[in-house]
């Protein structure tokens, strides 16, 4: 088994700003895991606000024993080890354990999804983000937009209705929000969900604060359209406390350690009659691939990470008719031009 990586800068098509945040660029660890003349390959996208960076992944791999990943892979075991040598570090553990997803699957010679347990056949289609901007940039980014069928908005800040107002203006195709924690008072979050339900929104993300469940439990228990926790819902662990607090959560895998732990999230959700949305990062088409591998499982799909990058360093997934088509490759169909 031998482990190597690249530190990455991502490039994003647009400044990404959303309630409390704004960016250019996404740091990446692009990471190789070979054994037997396969190679899997995965993918950490360090956002800023989730606190990794190129040195705090360098730092985690440096403590990696390669011996710990001896094949065929016990991935609950390697999950433990990796949360053994540090907590935190979600993203660059997730790397590992979709290189060694995606080698299991060449090893094996079947695609991810199908160990996974997916069927392509149910594949949501994925909805494309737009960030808070002027007027004019967001009728520029929803025309770019086109192709998909489903656009997700920012919301958090005091032109929350400018912003749909101007979106619905331009194209009359089902909206996502994500409030990104912005909502802060009660009455006006309930007034704003049956505004947004008005205007055709679907399902809001985390309106209030990931450390207020009360007031996230109150929306949801009134709001005409589905509250999902996302910041609020990291790891496994987290999946029992979003019961009664939101209608779904939100799985990403740079939150979860990787796909084995998401793979377990979903389940626990089922099982609580939670729905799920699988989400992302600005991502390469590596990570996104990953995701995608569990993505039919889910009710709600935002995996559009790589068409918001400009310098994705590997073929662009599949995509038709606003959903992504997985391939039968072995592993998880990352393929190179
Ligand atoms: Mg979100």
């Amino acid at each position: 088994m031998e482990l190597t990586y690249q530190p990455y800068e991502l490039q994003l098509k647009h400044a990404f700003t959303i309630a409390k945040f704004s960016r250019t660029s996404t740091p990446v660890i692009l990471v190789q895991i070979s054994h037997e003349s396969k190679t899997g390959y995965g993918e950490a996208s360090m956002v800023p606000y989730m606190g990794e960076s190129h040195q705090s992944a360098a730092e985690f791999l440096s403590k990696i024993d390669i011996s710990q990943f001896s094949y065929p892979f016990d991935f609950g075991a390697i999950v433990n080890y990796l949360d053994s040598i540090a907590t935190g570090n979600p993203a660059i553990k997730a790397a590992l354990d979709i290189a060694l997803h995606d080698l299991d699957g060449k090893l094996k010679n079947q695609p991810c999804w199908q160990l996974l347990g997916s069927n392509p056949a149910l594949m949501p289609v994925t909805s494309f983000t737009i960030g808070i901007d002027t007027p004019e940039m967001v009728i520029k980014k929803v025309k770019e937009a086109e192709g998909f069928k489903v656009i997700k908005v920012k919301l958090g800040r005091d032109t929350d209705k400018e912003l749909i107002t101007t979106i619905r203006s331009v194209t009359d195709v089902p909206l996502y929000v994500d409030a990104n924690q912005g909502w802060t008072d009660l009455q006006q979050s309930l007034d704003m969900t049956h505004w947004l339900h008005e205007q055709g929104v679907q399902l809001i993300e985390q309106p209030m604060l990931k450390t207020d469940p009360d007031s996230n439990a109150w929306l949801t228990e009134r709001s005409p359209i589905p509250i999902i926790g996302d910041e609020a819902v990291q790891r496994f662990e987290d999946v029992e406390k979003a019961r009664g607090v939101y209608t779904g959560i939100n799985i990403k895998l740079m939150k979860s350690a990787g796909l084995y732990e998401a793979k377990r999230m979903i389940d626990k959700a089922r099982e609580l009659d939670l729905k799920i949305m699988i989400g992302c990062m600005t991502e390469t088409s590596c990570a996104a691939l990953a995701g995608l591998a569990i993505a039919p499982q889910a009710d709600w799909v935002d995996l559009d990470g790589p068409f918001l990058v400009s310098n994705n360093p590997y073929v662009m997934p599949e995509f038709s008719d606003g959903k992504y088509i997985l391939n039968h490759d072995p592993g998880l169909g990352l393929r190179f031009s």
